[in-house]
Order: structure tokens, then C-alpha cells, then sequence
């Protein structure tokens, strides 16, 4: 537990935005936190997905500390080198031409929203500005990207919402075909909505609106915030489906906890921000992209991916035999190390009972218990945290 005068200092000072979990990490190792209470915890959040390398990652600390001795920031005023590593990096291993950095996935969404517009103002286009999301869907809360976001306990009381956004059901392409019109500019989607309760896109959802996009001559947004940088075994979970976005969105994993996001396009619509048109002091600073180098030069490394791939697997098949025993769970979604299980009650019970056991890991959607561990967690972090989960819910259940 944290102290009780930390809690009420927090509260305090503190603005209550958060349902905050009573302990205080203060330092770990691998999958492994600890608080500030001495206790250990296996560490299946990973900062929400953020710290794809774990904690206390040699590589990325050493890389960061030599960074700040030289420079932490410079602004965008000058050219930075393990920004533009970083960028090539990215865009060679990707379906991108360019790369724009900033600081949040909030600021890629926003970023990717005015890219959309400015493109197709330049083509003289100035009523296609609407831009088509999914119920259910995440993407950040700025004014613009709570308007995207299609849940309702997001954008409540923070009315007028931004005009331009259009919601259909996740995997309903006849919806999504009613709506569409000349005036779409883009789609914008999560390929697997993360905040939303892992859940999938079904059957040929993704590469029919890529038909549909092409069709209507409008962009494919594709928020990949949660599933990018190797979450789902691949670097981008665009790769399981057979097709390519026109703009990306990343954020989350991307520098290993340093603050960053990225907004990546092909170059025809990419060249619609001309100087002057978008820009951020910090985005892309000399620190984020000396910890976004060192984290994608890991993930791009021989076998990474491969290995995240085989644990996900691992992970999947566990969770299933799970399944198979308790009642209490009604399935299991994911791909690669972004799982989940769907309940019959509300989980955030079970997400505490968790924690006593020495686990950590988050409820969302009321009822979905969701498995981002480190992509360097090992099978035998896997199987301990199954084990203990085992045991959690065969005494939760009759709760
Ligand atoms: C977390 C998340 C965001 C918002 O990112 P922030 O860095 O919190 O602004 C947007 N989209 C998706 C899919 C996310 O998971």
C-alpha cells in the first residue's frame, strides 16, 4: 500500500483524473516492478504497452543517459540526428515515405486529422473534410480525437464536439458503406481496438475498407498506438492483414516509456504539411529519438519479432486452457502479446485480487482482463503469471 499521507497529499495536489491502483512503483527490472512497500509484481501492463523493452533495459538506459549528457532538447529548429535514423528506420520498414514525431498518441491522431484535411483542401476539396471512426474505438483526448473516439463516456460533457466525425459499428462494412460519401476524407480505425476490450477485426474487415478507401479516392487512417511497434508480433499489425494504410498513427511502445508518438504517411499526401502548416517543440527531440532508435533497432533486431510472436503464442494457448477449466471466462481475444479475456462480470475484482497475488494487469471494458506484458517477458514469466491466475479465479469465481 502507499503511504496514507502520499494518498493525501495526491489528493491534495494532485488533479483527481485518475482511479488511481494504492501502490507506488518505485523501481524494476525485466517484467518485474516493485513498490515502494518492497513488494514484487509481475508486470503484465507495461506502462499500458508503453514499455516494450521492460525495465531497467541496459541498452535503452545508457542510451538515454549518454544522450542527456550531451543534449535532452533542441527544438526543430535544427536538424537531429537519431531523429531522422529513426525516421529512415521506420519508413524502411514500412509502407510510409515520411515521418512526423511528436510527443503522444493524442498529438499523431490529431496530426493524422489535419493531415487528412490539408490534403484534400490542397486538391480544392474543401467540403470533404468528414472523417469516418468506429463505435467503440480509442484514439486520444484532445477535442479532435474525442470527437473521433466512438465512446460516448469519453466525449460527455465536453460538447460541442468537433463537426466531421462519423461513427459505425467495428467489423460493419454495410454501415460503413451507408455513410461513406464524397465527402469522407479519410477512415480512421484501430486495426484491433485495444482500449475497447482487444477486440478483433473480423474476417476481410481491414482489406475491404482498403477497396472501399480506394473506391471513394479516400484515406485509410490506421491507428496503430496499441498494435505498432512489434505488439502483435509483426511491427505493425497492418502486416497480419494483407493490406496498407495511406497515414499511421504510433505512440505507446515506440521509445520504451519516453514520452513520443509519430504520424507516418506515403509521400503524396505526407507533402500536404509544408513549413508552417504543423509543428511541436518537444516532438522528436535529440532524448525521445535516442530511446525510439534504440527501441526499434532492438525490435528490428534478428529474431525479435519472432520470439514476441512465439510468446504471444504461448501466451494465447495458456489463457485458452484457462478458459477450457473456468466458467467465469468467456473468451479469449488477441494477437500476439496484446491478449485478453472476456468475462461474465465486471473484472476490475479480479484486476485487484491480481495485484494481492503479485500480478499486474488491467481491466477495461468493464469486464475484459487485457495482457500487455514487456515484449522481452519470457515464457516463464508467461506461464507463472497463468499459473497465478489459475489460481486467482478458481477462488474469484465463487466470489
Ligand atoms: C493510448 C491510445 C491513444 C492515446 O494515446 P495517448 O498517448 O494517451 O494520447 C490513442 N489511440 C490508441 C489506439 C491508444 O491505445
Amino acid at each position: 500500500m502507499v503511504r496514507d499521507d502520499f494518498i493525501s497529499m495526491n489528493n491534495q495536489y494532485v488533479f483527481n483524473t485518475y482511479g488511481r491502483t494504492p501502490i507506488m512503483l518505485v523501481d524494476g527490472e525485466g517484467s518485474r516492478v516493485r513498490d515502494s512497500a518492497g513488494r514484487q509484481y509481475l508486470d503484465f501492463i507495461a506502462g499500458l504497452a508503453a514499455c516494450s523493452l521492460g525495465h531497467g533495459h541496459p541498452g535503452l538506459a545508457l542510451a538515454i543517459s549518454e544522450q542527456a549528457k550531451r543534449l535532452i532538447h533542441v527544438s526543430n529548429l535544427f536538424y537531429i540526428e537519431s531523429q531522422i535514423n529513426l525516421a529512415r528506420l521506420l519508413v524502411e520498414n514500412s509502407f510510409a515515405d515520411k515521418v512526423f514525431f511528436c510527443n503522444s498518441g493524442a498529438e499523431a491522431n490529431e496530426g493524422a486529422i489535419k493531415l487528412a484535411r490539408k490534403y484534400f483542401h490542397d486538391r480544392g476539396e474543401h467540403e470533404r473534410y468528414h472523417i469516418i471512426t468506429m463505435e467503440n474505438s480509442f484514439h486520444g483526448r484532445t477535442l479532435a480525437t474525442l470527437a473521433a473516439t466512438g465512446q460516448t463516456k469519453y466525449r460527455n460533457g465536453f460538447e460541442p464536439h468537433m463537426p466531421g466525425f462519423l461513427h459505425v459499428p467495428f467489423g460493419d462494412m454495410k454501415a460503413l458503406e451507408r455513410v461513406v460519401s464524397g465527402a469522407t476524407a479519410a477512415v480512421l480505425l484501430e486495426p484491433i481496438q485495444g482500449e475497447g476490450g482487444v477486440r478483433m477485426p473480423p474476417g476481410n474487415f481491414l482489406r475491404e475498407i482498403r477497396a472501399l478507401c480506394d473506391n471513394w479516392g479516400c484515406l485509410l487512417i490506421l491507428d496503430e498506438i496499441q498494435t505498432g511497434m512489434g505488439r502483435t508480433g509483426k511491427l505493425f499489425a497492418y502486416e497480419h492483414f494483407e493490406m496498407k494504410p495511406d497515414i499511421m498513427t504510433l505512440a505507446k511502445g515506440i521509445a520504451g516509456g519516453v514520452p513520443m508518438g509519430a504520424l507516418l504517411a506515403i509521400e503524396e499526401v505526407a507533402s500536404a504539411l509544408v513549413p508552417g502548416t504543423h509543428a511541436t517543440t518537444f516532438g522528436g527531440n535529440p532524448l525521445a529519438s535516442a530511446a525510439g532508435l534504440t527501441v526499434m533497432q532492438e525490435i528490428i533486431s534478428k529474431g525479435f519479432l519472432e520470439r514476441v510472436e512465439s510468446l504471444g503464442n504461448r501466451l494465447r494457448l495458456r489463457l485458452e486452457e484457462l478458459a477450457a477449466r473456468h466458467e467465469v471466462i468467456r473468451e479469449v481475444r488477441g494477437l500476439g502479446l496484446m491478449q485478453a479475456i472476456d468475462l461474465r462480470r465486471p473484472g476490475a475484482g479480479l484486476a485487484a485480487a491480481m495485484r494481492e497475488a503479485g500480478v499486474l494487469v488491467n481491466c477495461t471494458s468493464e469486464t475484459v482482463l487485457r495482457f500487455l506484458p514487456p515484449l522481452i517477458v519470457t515464457s516463464e514469466e508467461i506461464d507463472e503469471m497463468v499459473g497465478i491466475l489459475d489460481s486467482v479465479l478458481s477462488t474469484w469465481s465463487e466470489g
